[in-house]
């Protein structure tokens, strides 16, 4: 895994200054593919389990690309794939519950799909 520094935030903390009727929203992560290119499945993260999901909802049938809610424990402890979480697809309910690990294995899935459809690419067994 490459960490390439913290996320700069100014931009972001500045547009808080901009017109209170001018919404703003930041994206927490898009899976790519690293061969294309093309996103593949966007990803909000939060701790709150009400976090209303409508924009990204809205960007996820634009793009005709999945999106996935992440309801993440409170804490600093760095995350692994033990770490329980819960997730839902962006515009379902209700919650799934697992590891982080079983939320991988469903993005290796989707990539694997990816890699077949674009790229003709058959993992081997
Ligand atoms: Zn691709």
């Amino acid at each position: 895994m490459t960490y390439r520094g913290k996320t700069d935030r100014r931009f972001n903390d500045y547009h808080y200054s901009w017109p209170d009727d001018w919404w703003y929203i930041d994206l927490d992560g898009i899976e790519v593919c690293r061969r294309c290119r093309e996103p593949l499945l966007f990803y909000e993260v939060t701790r709150d389990a009400e976090k209303v999901t409508s924009i990204l909802y809205r960007l996820c049938v634009r793009a005709k690309l999945p999106g996935l809610l992440l309801l993440v424990p409170d804490g600093s402890e760095p995350f692994t794939d033990e770490t329980q979480v819960s997730w839902r697809a962006i515009g379902t309910r209700p919650w799934l519950d697992g590891p982080l690990s079983d939320l991988k294995e469903s993005v290796r899935v989707l990539r694997s799909e990816h890699d077949q459809e674009a790229h003709g690419w058959v993992p081997k067994p």
